[in-house]
Formats: structure tokens, sequence, C-alpha cells
């Protein structure tokens, strides 16, 4: 018995050794993460590593103990001060949201919950429906429609593009996969969808030649007489068009397709009609401009993001399917192992039949908590701030000579370019490029660039709840300066 007792009495755990020492330094890190963040606008918005930094990344694995708060100086000193920036006021690169320090509490007591939310009878699972439940109000879909929160968009158009692949393809493909479909599945969205599209059409097995680029109008929107042409021609050409994808806010400049007729044409044609709303499917919350969006609680799938526009902490997507059946047949699988019971932990729903991973973290939290503090309402109208600040900025363009706006401003997305008196397209791009890497890298803003119908542009994405009009002008000032600076030391340009 004793030597039993000796035995279990070294076992031994991840648990602190001294919980009054773990909690001096947490409280420690939660001051100086509110520092962080309540000084965030004083600090570059990016800033290149030192070489110090960089090679303190190869250390070997550790094998042996060290304190936590040593550790803790680690992340201090090399991780916390060289973020990507997206919770600067003055980052607008890319697409993505600006984080939130409820959502990040969330985080924090997500993980010392610990709860797998792949599903099971415990609160967790019901606070994720809940959000989930939210965002089909939010989209105006039926409470009979059913959904997933997935780790970002990109996953959120998978779940959609998959449950359409499965309605649409005319054998149990399932069990005998896409060869033995009886006619190959044609899927359509503009030449502006998103690069996630693509890799899901691989992942699907269609492949990527099956997703037509319909070509797009002046406003960088789905051209509706193309897509109708393509849809013939491929039925003529023994395809079965299967599934028509509209752009809801497009990554390269906010388009927005017309949802309301992609929505009579899919009805028409019998396509399933998915809405990648990563960016712009939340202006149906803005009390503005909801009107943009107008025809998306028509789509049969949309893909959501909360990390985008509710400013949830990475990651968190979010896919809804209208036929909550389909949705739920494309997916589940009960293997012994993971059957319900009547009571107990295993009576409640198994949340990972709606996608591909069993584990789900608790992201469904951040999101909760965020909006249960703010209310939907401020979400909404912070929304429409953001396309209200895209829109002055594309009014200080307008009237500034030396810029030139590259497309029309739709939404929160601004494309502009420096005008050069004498420019190639060439070296209108080497000019605009040199600014925006000369703004990032003395931490003044960061911007990114793309190309709007062959042609180089710098992008201004302000999905970001701490930008102020006043960066804006800003912006303005020192791109205006850099352009001189570049253009007096080489004289060229
Ligand atoms: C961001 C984005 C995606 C991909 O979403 P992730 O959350 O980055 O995976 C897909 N489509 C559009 C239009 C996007 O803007």
């Amino acid at each position: 018995m004793d030597s039993l007792r000796e035995l279990t009495a070294a076992d031994e755990t991840l648990d602190p050794a001294d919980w009054a020492d773990a909690e001096a330094l947490s409280h420690r890190i939660l001051d100086d993460a509110i520092t962080y963040l309540k000084d965030v606008r004083e600090r570059p918005v990016w800033r290149e590593m030192p070489a110090e930094v960089r090679s303190f990344f190869k250390t070997p694995l550790p094998r042996s103990p060290a304190p936590v708060a040593e550790v803790y100086d680690d992340v201090a000193r090399n991780v916390m001060p060289y973020p990507m920036g997206n919770i600067h006021p003055r980052f607008w690169s890319w697409y993505m949201g600006a984080s939130n320090f409820t959502g990040a509490l969330g985080d924090f007591l997500a993980a010392i919950q610990g709860s797998n939310l792949g599903g099971g009878n415990h609160a967790a699972g019901l606070l994720d429906s809940q959000v989930v439940n939210w965002m089909k109000e939010m989209m105006g879909f039926p409470a009979t429609s059913s959904g997933t929160l997935v780790s970002g968009g990109s996953m959120a158009n998978i779940i959609g593009l998959t449950v359409a692949r499965n309605a649409k393809a005319g054998v149990d493909v399932r069990e005998r996969g896409v060869a033995a479909m009886p006619k190959p599945l044609r899927y359509y969205a503009s030449d502006q969808v998103h690069s996630c599209h693509r890799k899901a059409m691989e992942a699907l097995g269609l492949g990527n030649r099956a997703l037509r680029r319909i070509p797009t109008d002046a406003g960088l929107r789905i051209d509706i007489g193309a897509l109708k042409a393509a849809i013939a021609e491929d039925r003529e050409a023994g395809f079965k068009p299967a599934c028509v994808i509209g752009t809801a806010g497009s990554v390269n400049t906010g388009a927005v397709d017309d949802l309301q007729v992609l929505a009579k044409v899919a009805a028409e044609e019998d396509l399933w009609f998915h809405v990648d709303g990563c960016i712009g499917a939340l202006i149906a919350i803005a009390p503005e401009n909801r009107p943009l969006v107008a025809g998306i609680q028509q789509a049969d799938s949309i893909a959501l993001d909360p990390h985008k526009w509710l400013h949830a902490p990475f990651e968190a997507g979010c896919a809804l399917v209208r036929d909550a059946a389909a949705h739920r047949n494309t997916f589940a699988v009960t293997p012994e192992y993971l059957e319900s019971t009547p009571r107990g932990l295993a009576s409640g729903a198994w949340l990972h039949d709606y996608g591909l991973q069993t584990s789900r973290g608790f992201r469904a939290l951040k999101i909760w908590m965020a909006l249960k503090e703010h209310g939907v309402e401020k979400f909404g109208r912070l929304i429409d701030q953001n396309i209200a600040q895209a829109r002055y900025l594309t009014g200080l363009i307008e009237t500034e000579p030396a810029l030139e706006l590259m497309a029309p401003t739709t939404i929160n997305i601004v494309s502009f370019r420096h005008r050069l008196d004498d420019g190639s397209e060439e070296r209108l791009k080497a000019f605009n490029t040199e600014i925006m890497l000369r703004l990032q890298e003395e931490g003044i803003a960061a911007l990114s660039d793309t190309t709007v119908h062959g042609r180089h542009c710098l992008r201004v994405a302000i999905a970001n709840h701490r930008t102020r009009r006043e960066d804006l002008d800003l912006l303005v000032r020192e791109m205006l300066r850099l352009g001189r600076e570049i253009k007096a030391a080489a004289p060229s340009m």
C-alpha cells in the first residue's frame, strides 16, 4: 500500500507547482496586454525583425524545464513587438479584422474550460449552436437552416461547395466518388472570385477547370449575360451546370455581385446558389448599406467570416446552409466510438456532423461575448462607419491631382495609385510598390496591392474599428511626401 501511494504521489502534471506564482505572472501578462492594446496607435503598424529576433526562432527543441516567467519574457521580447499589425488603426492590407479585447478574453476562457466542440451535452455546445443561430438571424436565413463555425472563410466556402457538389452530383458521391457522376459538374463565379474557391474545386475532385470564371463589368461585378451564355454552352457540351457562386464583396475592389439576379438565374437554371460573403455578408446588419447585399437571404449556402467584420480574434469562419438535411447528409458519419446515448455527456448534438473536423475549438465564445457586450446594432454601425471612411478616402483621392482612383469604391475597399507624369504601367507599378513598401517600413500604414483588369493598384481595405478619418488624411499626406522623395532620388520617375 505504502509503495503504491509513493508511486501515485510521483505522478506528474502540467499544472503550476505554485498557483500563487501562476497568479502573479497571469496578472502581469494581463496588465501588459492592456497596455499593449491601449498604446497600439503610438507604435509602428509594422516593423522588420532584427537578426537576433530571427535567430531566436532557430533555438532547438527545449528538453528541460524553464520558469514560465522566463518563457513569457521571451515572448514579450521576441514576439509581441513584431506583429502582423492588423490591430493597428492604420492597417488596411489584404482583408482582415482588427480583433478585440473581449474576444481575446473569450479565447482565454475557452482555453481554460478546454471543451471540445466536436459535440456533446455541455454548455459550450449549446453556446456554439446559439452563435450559429444568431448568424442565421443576421443573414435573414430561416430557423430551419443549419450552419457550422469553422476556421475561416476558406473552410466555410469548402463546406458550401461540398454540399452543392453532393446535392447536384446525380449519384451517391460519398459512396462512389466523383468518377461515378453521370456528367461532369460545372461551377460559375466572376473572374474576381477569391482564390480559395480554386483550392476547394481541386480538393473536391472537380478540378480547377470546373470553375468557370465569368467576365465582369466596369464595376467588377459578374456579367449576367455572359453567365447565362456559359451555362447554355456547358449544357450543350454535356456538362451539368451545378452551382453559381456570388461574391458579396470581392477581395480586389469590394465589388458586390447582383445577388437578387443571381438568385433568379440559379432558380431558373436549377443551380445551387452559394454566396461568398467573407467580406460583405455582414453588410446585412449595417443599417445604411444593407440594400447592397439584398438577395443574400435567398442563397442555398453562405460563407461568412466573423474574424473579418466582427473582429473576432483569429480564427472564426461560418458556413450556413439553407437545407439542413443536405448539410448533415454531406458530412455525418457515426462511428461506433461516437454513438449517442439517451442521457449524459454523449446525449448532445454532434457538431462534427456538419463539417470536416472531428475535434473543434470553442471559437464561439469569443464571438458570443463580443456580441453580447456591444450588441449587433453597434457592429452594424461599425460596418457603415468603415464604408463611410472608404468613401471619404475616395473623395480625398478624387480631389488630389497626384492620385488616381483605379476602380469604383462600393464598400470599404479603395483601389488607387499615385500618378507619374510619363509613367508606363511598369514604371507606375515600381513607383507605387516603392511607396507601399516605405509606408510599411516607416511604420506609417500597411497597404497591399493588386492588379485590376490588367492595371496595378494599391489597395486600402478598411475593416478596422480603430481607424479614424484623420488616419486617412495622414495616409494621403504621407503618400504625397513619399512620392516626392522617391521622384527626387530617382529623377527618371
Ligand atoms: C478572406 C476571404 C476569403 C477567405 O477567408 P479566410 O478567412 O481568409 O479563410 C474568401 N473569400 C473572400 C471574398 C475573402 O475576402
